[in-house]
């Protein structure tokens, strides 16, 4: 009998990257990584594993992702930071494609687990109006009222996982990520997210000597990251948990941009001027996971310090720069 097989779609990302990485050094399974990306694009790729560039919005690629699987993780969206989510729209709801396509063909492979990474950005704009937050409690997300676009998308396929699960009895897990950062993921084209923005502009400032940093907003909007590491233990634990609705994986470490930039400043050893730019898109006032289902379920919660993942992120965005 071969190993079951363990399909990540998304795998030439940030997370389904790391992902594969992670349950390679654990020796699970054989492995299928499936990204649009040619390989050569991808964040990480590994020899070893079975590698496949295939449009996941189309039924048929979906079937072939799928084929033989055990476990399915679906990681694949067209997505980034708030600047792409607030002028793609379209495109980001066109991710139900995949959504859809995958939920079915993992359905058909008879695989025994589907694992959906949903969003933060599914939670109601008007509960996320204050800096000074009430940390989002999953039931939060209804009356609905998601952010415009990907948020709607992402709050449809966690309905229809649940469907899935109820009418088909396939095994749908469905975790709400809160910003994920770490190494070997975006960090410029405009699809970044703060964190990784943030060390380039300050890596960029001291190089070109300008002594200055673009901030977006006033700088006083709250936000918790997740080191990539948290990240990749909640989903295991996720999927291999009975934990059938959708459920926060976040850090519950609020901090202000401005305070992740003074961070990312010390971890430089530089002081910058800072240039506020209030017109940029700069997404909700405030936001904070509420862990207290996680802690119930599991008796764990993401843990790893900010300053700490933010020392391993800025180190690997300055050599990719420096490398350039
Ligand atoms: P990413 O953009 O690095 O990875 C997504 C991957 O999906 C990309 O490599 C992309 O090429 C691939 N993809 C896009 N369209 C595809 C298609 N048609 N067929 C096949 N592959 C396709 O993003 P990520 O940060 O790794 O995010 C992974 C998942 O987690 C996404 O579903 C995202 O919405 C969700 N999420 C991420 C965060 C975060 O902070 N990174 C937060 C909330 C939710």
């Amino acid at each position: 009998m071969s190993d079951p097989l363990i399909v990540v779609a998304g795998g030439g990302g940030f997370i389904g990257g790391h992902l594969i990485g992670s349950l390679r050094a654990r020796g699970r399974g054989r492995l299928r990584a499936v990204d649009v990306k040619p390989v050569a694009e991808w964040y990480q790729s590994f020899p070893d594993v079975e590698n496949l560039v295939l449009d996941l919005r189309e039924k048929e690629h979906c079937y072939r992702a799928c084929a033989d699987a055990a476990e399915v993780y679906n990681l694949a969206a067209d997505m980034g930071g708030i600047e792409f989510i607030e002028h793609h729209k379209a495109a980001c709801m066109l991710s139900v494609l995949i959504s859809t396509h995958m939920a079915l063909a993992a359905r058909d492979a008879g695989a025994d687990r589907l694992f959906y990474s949903s969003s933060a950005c599914v939670y109601a704009a008007d509960k996320q109006t204050e800096a000074d937050v009430t940390a989002l409690k999953e039931e939060d997300a209804y009356p609905a009222m998601a952010e415009d676009g990907y948020g709607w998308e992402k709050l449809f396929s966690e309905r229809m996982h649940r469907h899935f699960r109820e009418d088909y009895g396939l095994a749908t897990r469905v975790a709400r990520f809160h910003n994920v950062y770490g190494s070997h993921g975006a960090w410029q084209g405009g699809r970044e997210k703060a964190p990784a923005a943030i060390c380039r502009k300050v890596i960029e400032a001291e190089r070109d000597g300008t002594g200055e940093i673009e901030i977006w907003g006033d700088g006083e909007q709250t936000r918790s990251f997740m080191y990539i590491d948290d990240c990749l233990k909640g989903i295991d634990l996720i999927m291999h948990s009975e934990i059938e609705e959708p459920i926060n994986l976040g850090s519950s470490e609020l901090v202000t941009i401005n305070e992740l930039v003074s961070m990312v400043e010390d971890i430089a050893g530089v002081r910058l001027k800072r240039r506020y730019r209030l017109d940029a898109p700069k997404g909700v006032r405030g936001r904070n996971s509420d862990n207290t289902k996680i802690r119930e379920y599991l008796g764990w919660e993401p843990s790893i310090r900010l300053r700490d993942g933010m020392e391993k992120t800025y180190a690997w965005i300055r050599e990719e720069m420096t490398g350039r």
